[in-house]
């Protein structure tokens, strides 16, 4: 069988992807190595270019009603007295963007996939590649061989498409773990995201509807441990202790999940007729809640180029692909490392200059909607 696009990875980037190539009447296959569709409990920011993407795509409807829009993201330091506010109302809108849950986002994105009759190949490992010049050989592990036009990686952090395609990257460990869970509220939350800027590292709390919350809290390898072993009741005092702000009775709803936090960014997104987005192209630090977004800004950038040139010039709209959201992340892996370093170090003099900043940039309307539009329209 030919097509004109196949894609690893069935993650929210490649289906979205798909999903766009496959509306434009390109013969789309998908392939991921699980066994089942993806149903993942985590929740995640959403600003509002990737909704709008979403409603483009015909799925933001049915995902919308289940998300929380959050209206103001609230920052502190809290080993100082620097606070900064970012409010929708500054710059005239409702809200900043919404929670949403990633297995409603995948639920919908892959129903959408298969009314369109998209071949999507579950239990599929993708393991070697052949790039014949003007078509792309795909091997998958049961030996099954795909012909297409062209490739698409979007196969996460640990991309074979990558691997295999020796695309070049600079990485390097945050030395940090991101631990999260979701926590029981017994009062009713606002549509407020709470981040406290600990000894620990940074801790967030996102309120994914009026009673629960999700907890990222980025953790200094050397304090993870202190952190693990504390059971739930003395984890969350901790948390109160540590987080400082307005917190209420709290419960734990899920298990607490730890994940390792690397930076990586690929030098370049694109090879011929192959090319990478999402995680399997740059991963940055999940404190600006960016990740997710910054994918679905590629996704979306390759179904326009794809909709603006006829789809045998696919190299070129892979290059101009590459040239497009390059810089924007590289932009993005900058200010996360800055914010990362600038409030890691217990320097007293960078403490004194991170809480000057906080405040000087929380009486600064300008400045503050400028951040605001940059994290809203990446
Ligand atoms: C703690 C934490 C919190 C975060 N919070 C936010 C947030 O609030 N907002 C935000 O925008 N971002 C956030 N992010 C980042 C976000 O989670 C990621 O950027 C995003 O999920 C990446 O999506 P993806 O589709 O590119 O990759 P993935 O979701 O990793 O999907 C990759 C898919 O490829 C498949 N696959 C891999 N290898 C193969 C192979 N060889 N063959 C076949 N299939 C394969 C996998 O099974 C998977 O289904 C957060 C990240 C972390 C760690």
């Amino acid at each position: 069988m030919n097509y004109d696009v196949v894609i690893i990875g069935v993650g929210v980037v490649g289906s979205a992807v798909a999903l766009g190539l496959a509306q434009q009447g390109h013969k789309i296959a998908i392939v991921d190595k699980s066994s089942v569709p993806p149903n993942s409990p985590r929740h995640l920011s959403v600003n509002k270019k990737s909704s709008a993407f979403l409603d483009l795509l015909g799925v933001w409807d049915a995902v919308k009603p289940s998300s929380m829009p959050y209206s103001r993201i609230q920052a502190w330091d809290r080993e100082g007295t620097g606070k900064v506010e970012f409010s929708a109302q500054d710059i005239g809108e409702n809200n900043l963007g919404f929670i949403v849950k990633e297995g409603d986002l995948q639920k919908y994105l892959i129903s959408s996939l298969e009314q369109l009759g998209v071949d999507i190949f579950w239990s599929k490992e993708l393991i070697n590649i052949s790039d014949k010049g003007d078509l792309v050989e795909i091997i998958l592990d049961d030996g099954k061989k795909l012909i297409s036009s062209s490739l698409l990686g979007a196969d996460g952090i640990s991309s074979k498409v990558r691997e295999l395609c020796n695309f070049q990257i600079k990485s390097w460990s945050y030395d940090q773990q991101a631990i999260v869970g979701q926590i029981d509220s017994d009062e009713k939350l606002d549509d407020v995201i709470r981040q406290s800027f600990t000894k620990y590292g940074p801790l967030a709390l996102l309120p994914i509807n009026s009673s629960q919350m999700t907890m990222i809290w980025s953790v200094d390898n050397k304090s993870l441990k202190d952190l693990s072993e504390l059971d739930d009741d003395l984890f969350l005092e901790k948390l109160q202790l540590e987080f400082g702000g307005k917190t209420r009775n709290l419960k734990f709803s899920s298990q607490r999940f730890t994940f390792p936090l690397k930076h990586l960014t690929a030098v370049g997104f694109a090879k011929g007729r192959i090319a990478i987005l999402g995680d399997a192209a740059h991963h940055v630090h999940p404190l600006a809640g960016l990740g997710l977004n910054s994918g679905l800004g590629d996704a979306e950038s390759i179904v326009k180029l794809f909709s603006k040139y006829p789809a045998v010039k696919v190299e070129t709209i892979f290059k101009q692909y590459s040239n497009e959201r390059l810089p924007i992340n590289i932009g993005l892996a900058a200010a996360m490392e800055l914010f990362k370093r600038g409030f890691g170090n217990q320097n007293i003099w960078l403490k004194t200059i991170r809480n000057l900043t906080f405040k000087f940039v929380d009486n600064q309307q300008e400045i503050k909607n400028t951040f605001v539009k940059l994290a809203t329209t990446l």
